[in-house]
């Protein structure tokens, strides 16, 4: 089966953050993950954030304020959240499958 806009692995079913410094997403697949909040910020893919034609970084790590959280987290159709920072950023989409990866590029190795 070819993925798909209703593939369980990038389909939410909880959105919840979990304190002041982490989100936690459970997918449609039965896995949980956690973000940490500024970990996320600094992960924003908008315009602002990455430069649209080189594709480089241009948001300053030192920018960004040690205790930044989401104000505000909003569904975007059935394929993203929206959120809002207590930095004043506002435009960072977050695609599901985007953050799917992040998650699994950040899940600890299975090795003992
Ligand atoms: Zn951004």
């Amino acid at each position: 089966m070819s993925s798909s806009p209703s593939d369980p692995a990038t389909t939410p079913t909880k959105i919840e953050q979990q304190g002041s410094r982490s989100l936690g997403i459970t997918w449609a697949d039965g896995v949980e993950t956690r973000f940490d909040v500024r970990a996320l910020r600094l992960a924003c893919g908008c315009a602002q954030c990455v430069d649209e034609w080189t594709g480089a970084g241009r948001l300053d790590p030192a920018a960004v304020p040690e205790d930044i959280h989401p104000l505000r987290i909003e569904g975007v159709g059935r394929y993203a959240i929206q959120i809002e920072w207590s930095d004043g950023h506002r435009a960072g989409i977050y695609p599901f499958r985007r953050l799917r990866e992040l998650a699994d590029e950040s899940a600890p190795q299975q090795a003992e």
